[in-house]
C-alpha cells in the first residue's frame, strides 16, 4: 500500500518532471505530431499537483482514479484520455485486488491500448507501457525498470507510426522518437525514484 505521504511526493515528482521537460516533450511532438504535447502533459500534471494535498489524503486507489479524472478534463488531445485511462484503471484495479501492483499495471495498460485502439510496436506510448508491465512482472528492480522504459524509448525512433498524428506521416515518422513513449518513460522514472 502506498502511503499518503508517498503519494504526495509522488504528485510532486510527475508534475516536476513533466516541467521540466515539457520543451523537449513539445519539440519531439513538433517533429511527428501537433507540437501540443509539451504543452498539454505541463497542464494536466500541474493541474493534479494544484490538488495534490487533497488527492493524495485519498486511499491509494481512490487518488489514482483522482488522478486520471483530473488528466482526462485537463490534458486534452490524445494524450489526455490515455493517460487518464492508464491511471484510473491502476485505481479501479486496486480496489478489486489491493497490493497486487503488476496485475493492476498490465490491466492499465491493455485499457491504454484498448481505448487507444492501438497495440505495441506501433510507436506510441505502449510501446514503452508493456516492457515496463513486463519488467514489473518480472520483478525486475526500480534501476532495470527505469533502463527498460529508456531503451523502449529509443527504440520507437526506427518504427513507423500506424496509430495517432505521426502515422499520417507514414515512412516519414521513421527516425524520429514517439513523444508520448518519452513521456511516459519519464513517468516512469519519476515513479521508481519515489516508491
Ligand atoms: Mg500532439
Amino acid at each position: 500500500m502506498i502511503t499518503s505521504a508517498q503519494l504526495k511526493a509522488l504528485i510532486e515528482a510527475l508534475s516536476a518532471t513533466v516541467a521540466a521537460h515539457a520543451a523537449e516533450l513539445t519539440d519531439l511532438d513538433s517533429a511527428i505530431g501537433d507540437g501540443d504535447h509539451g504543452a498539454n502533459m505541463k497542464r494536466g500534471f500541474d493541474a493534479v499537483a494544484g490538488e495534490a494535498d487533497a488527492i493524495s489524503a485519498k486511499p491509494e486507489a481512490e487518488a489514482l482514479k483522482a488522478i486520471g479524472t483530473k488528466l482526462v478534463m485537463t490534458v486534452g488531445g490524445a494524450s489526455g484520455p490515455l493517460y487518464g485511462t492508464l491511471f484510473l484503471t491502476l485505481g479501479k484495479e486496486l480496489t478489486v485486488s489491493p497490493d497486487d501492483y503488476p496485475a493492476a499495471l498490465r490491466r492499465a495498460v491493455d485499457a491504454v491500448a484498448a481505448r487507444g485502439k492501438s497495440a505495441y510496436g506501433q510507436k506510441t506510448m505502449l510501446d514503452v507501457l508493456y516492457p515496463v508491465a513486463e519488467a514489473v512482472e518480472a520483478n525486475k528492480s526500480k534501476a532495470e525498470i527505469v533502463a527498460v522504459a529508456h531503451d523502449a524509448v529509443a527504440a520507437t525512433r526506427d518504427r513507423k507510426a500506424i496509430r495517432g498524428r505521426a502515422s499520417f506521416l507514414g515512412d516519414r515518422s521513421i527516425g524520429h522518437i514517439d513523444p508520448g513513449a518519452r513521456s511516459s518513460a519519464l513517468l516512469v522514472e519519476a515513479v521508481a525514484g519515489v516508491l
